[in-house]
């Protein structure tokens, strides 16, 4: 097989950890500027800033674009909490959070017009670097930022791998956040192998998180999904987004082309820790496939090694189940494989009077500490392994 542990190829094994040191790696803004070219816009993406003082709505999912409701009740609120640093640092203390790797929430910049996307992503990286310098530059060790930058997808390839290269020379920078859009055709587009390469190259970790979901003709159209909110897209279209993105990819043998790609799946893979043995079942059984008589390709590499060698997940699932089924699939050493987040600031408290902790958070430490791991192991996926794959010391 020949992949195995390219990690640890690369990288001496985590020497023991002593402390707990809580790194969070699913974390968003929205930075003011955003938020003004969201506020511009009256197509989803965007935002409506009501003419009283309640919150704006932020209306970015195709089914909150809901015309039967007034603007003011599309979408979600979002409070000063999408963009505020002090409120940022304020969540992490509430919740021992010492280290955040903050990216830039869905839909990130794939919507740019392409003359714009190049100048407008540098600008972003750029201020988002420079607060976590800024903060950094503190030297308070339980208050420390990271970030995932964002690629201007919608530039031209040669301007996007400019960006991939640029990122490097960014001391705060530990990856990327990248939608599941690709150029438009997804991330199995041969067009995308440029951009592989790149990132390949410049050994990038690659955060892969949803915002598409599903068309809203899987949930029975804009009334079914009405009727429950956010819930389906949330629930269910998300995980199956990053499932779908990531097997395409398998499917297409971008793995087996790109053998050193890092990706960390957003909320544990959506559904491929439980999928996956359906998965290479599947592969195993294409009658169309070379491998077994027929004439296209299909994967090279077993869905598994792959698990194991350029995938880590994050632990933002909510339930034992779906950790176990994550640390499961990662392989053998999938404990190693598992990173701590909150998804902060989505998911806040419904009531405002809970000045504590979110549950949202909490629910994910319980699943954590409730699965009887040896505390070298808690360690590790609340810190650790987040400390080694991006190169931070703790
Ligand atoms: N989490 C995200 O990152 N984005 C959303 O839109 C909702 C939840
Ligand atoms: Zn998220």
């Amino acid at each position: 097989m020949g992949h195995h542990h390219l990690l640890s190829a690369e990288q001496p094994s985590a020497p023991l950890i002593s402390k707990r040191v809580i790194i969070d790696i699913h974390t968003h803004t929205y930075p003011p500027s955003y938020i003004n070219l969201l506020a511009s816009r009256n197509e989803v993406p965007y935002i409506h800033r009501p003419p009283d003082d309640s919150d704006p709505r932020l209306i970015i999912l195709p089914s909150d674009d809901d015309p039967s409701k007034p603007a003011e009740k599309r979408g979600r609120p979002v409070d000063t909490s999408y963009s505020s640093w002090n409120e940022k640092l304020k969540f992490m203390k509430t919740h021992d959070i010492s280290i955040s790797v903050i990216s830039l929430a869905n839909p990130w910049l794939d919507f740019l017009p392409s003359e714009t996307a190049l100048q407008i992503a540098q600008q972003i990286n750029d201020d988002l670097n420079a607060a976590c310098e800024s903060q950094n530059a503190k030297n308070d060790p339980s208050q420390r930022l990271y970030a995932f930058a964002s690629l201007p997808l919608s530039a031209s390839p040669d301007e996007i791998i400019s960006e991939i290269r640029r990122l490097k020379t960014l001391s705060c920078v530990k990856g990327t956040i990248l939608g599941t859009s690709g150029l438009g055709s997804g991330l199995d587009d041969p067009g995308m192998y440029p951009l592989w390469s790149a990132l390949e190259e410049e050994s990038t970790m690659i955060f892969l998180h949803p915002h598409y979901g599903l068309p809203d003709s899987a949930f029975g159209g804009p009334e079914t999904i009405a009727r429950s909110g956010h819930v389906l897209p949330l629930a269910l279209g998300f995980p199956l987004e990053t499932t779908i993105a990531v097997t395409r990819m398998y499917l297409a043998g971008v793995f087996d082309r790109f053998p050193k790609l890092k990706m960390l799946l957003a909320h544990s893979g959506g559904t491929l820790p439980f999928l996956a043995g359906r998965i290479q079942s599947c592969v195993e059984h294409e009658r169309e496939f070379i491998s077994n008589g027929g004439d296209k390709q299909g994967p090279q590499r077993d869905i598994w090694e792959v698990l194991e060698t350029n995938i880590w997940l994050d632990a933002v699932i909510y339930s034992k189940a779906g950790l176990k089924a994550a640390i499961e699939a990662a392989g053998p050493n999938g404990i190693d494989r598992l990173c701590f987040g909150t998804d902060h600031p989505f998911f806040p408290p419904i009531s405002q009077v809970t000045s504590g902790k979110w549950s949202s958070v909490t629910s994910n430490l319980n699943v954590v500490e409730g699965l009887g791991l040896k505390d070298e192991d808690v360690k590790k996926l609340l810190g650790g392994n987040a400390a080694q794959v991006l190169g931070i010391a703790i």
